[in-house]
């Protein structure tokens, strides 16, 4: 098998374990005669990968009884919109911290809709930061507070969260399930699957059973997080397959001992990469230190070209994925639950070698 080291930003790598059983399955699904992107999502069969999924999340997080599991569409970026329309009264304003692309993302549809409050404001500062959770001062009255828990183009991440009045919001799209949390401290949480839970398709929403009570009679059925909960994500026909290989990937992390465990071993490559880093005078680190990403690293090269140079090069050498995002260049080594650890030491013999050649 010719498998590259992908750092790919997302979609990005799988467990192999999860793609060799889909492949196993994929034609005939255990003995019912046909393939699980063939069948009905009403019968038997997916019902219950549908429910593994469900639980899978439920085991991994430690999820409390009054929070509820939600599998939708539309990427996270449906849920910049569903959010203020599902959340946020008439009249009321929805503070959010600006800490990126991504939060400024959510800003901008949030705003379309009705009226926001930036608590902070980080999103052009180099190197790349959060706020100092300490100092924030929230809007009284607040109909919640979002945050985006790692940004996957700055490099950035959340290590304690803040503790707003209002519902706690995250977009945990690029580090859920990565590290151990406590959920009640949140309101809704949500992640589109293709970093850390699967494959494109299915978004993850996990929501405190109290908030679905807040949309308004206006909201059309399709986009209320409260459709959802009450039809098990079955009111209209769900991203099945997606669904199917995130039980497949949530299993895989179950039977390798959970948020803990990958943790662990996410922790220790992030340390080792930005050990090399720090090491070198040819390569820098793109965020501050104390808020740097354990699953998007990003670094810079003393110029551009020998940026492009060593994005061209690595990729000869089965390290795949690392250019940075477009709005921002540089390096960026994404390290999602499921990349081996393996690609993390090959990755640093070859920027060692790069820069013994070039620096
Ligand atoms: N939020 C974050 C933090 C992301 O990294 C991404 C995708 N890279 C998105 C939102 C958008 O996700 P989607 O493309 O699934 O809508």
């Amino acid at each position: 098998m010719a498998r590259i080291y992908n750092f790919s930003a997302g979609p990005a790598v799988l467990p192999v374990a999860a793609l060799q059983e889909a492949q196993a399955d994929l034609v005939e699904y255990q003995g019912s005669g046909m393939s699980i992107l063939e069948m009905s999502h009403r019968g038997k069969e997916y019902e219950a990968v549908h429910n593994e999924a469900v639980e899978n999340i439920r085991k991994l997080l430690n999820l409390p009884e009054n929070y509820a599991v939600l599998f939708m569409t539309g990427g996270a970026t449906a849920q910049f919109a569903l959010i203020p329309m599902n959340l946020r009264g008439e009249g009321q304003i929805a503070d959010y911290i600006n800490t990126g692309a991504w939060a400024s993302k959510a800003i901008k549809e949030a705003k379309l809709l009705g009226q926001v409050n930036i608590v902070a404001n980080t999103e052009h500062e180099c190197p790349t930061r959060m706020p100092d959770a300490s100092t924030l001062k929230f809007t009284p009255g607040a109909a919640y507070t979002h945050i985006t828990s790692n940004e996957t183009i700055a490099g950035t991440q959340w290590r304690s969260f803040p503790r707003p009045e209002s519902p706690l919001v995250a977009d945990m799209s690029s580090d859920i399930l990565s590290r151990p949390m406590d959920v009640t401290q949140f309101g809704l949480i949500y992640a589109g699957a293709q970093k850390n839970l699967g494959p494109a398709g299915v978004t993850l929403v996990i929501i405190r059973k109290d908030l679905v009570e807040r949309a308004s009679g206006k909201c059309p059925m399709i986009f209320r997080y409260k459709t959802h909960m009450e039809e098990n994500s079955l009111h209209n026909t769900p991203p099945c397959f997606s669904i199917y290989m995130l039980a497949l990937c949530t299993r895989w992390l179950l039977n390798l001992g959970g948020v803990d465990a990958i943790a662990k071993i996410n922790r220790e490559k992030a340390e080792k990469l930005y050990a090399a880093i720090d090491a070198s005078s040819f390569y820098k680190g793109a965020a501050v230190k104390e808020f740097r990403s354990d699953m998007n690293v990003t670094f810079r090269l003393p110029t551009e070209a020998q940026e492009e140079l060593f994005v061209k090069e690595a990729s000869t050498q089965k390290l795949k994925g690392l250019k940075g995002h477009r709005s921002v260049g540089g390096i960026r080594a994404s390290i999602y639950n499921a990349f081996p650890a393996a690609g993390v030491d090959a990755l640093i013999a070859f920027m060692k070698d790069f820069e013994k050649r070039n620096g």
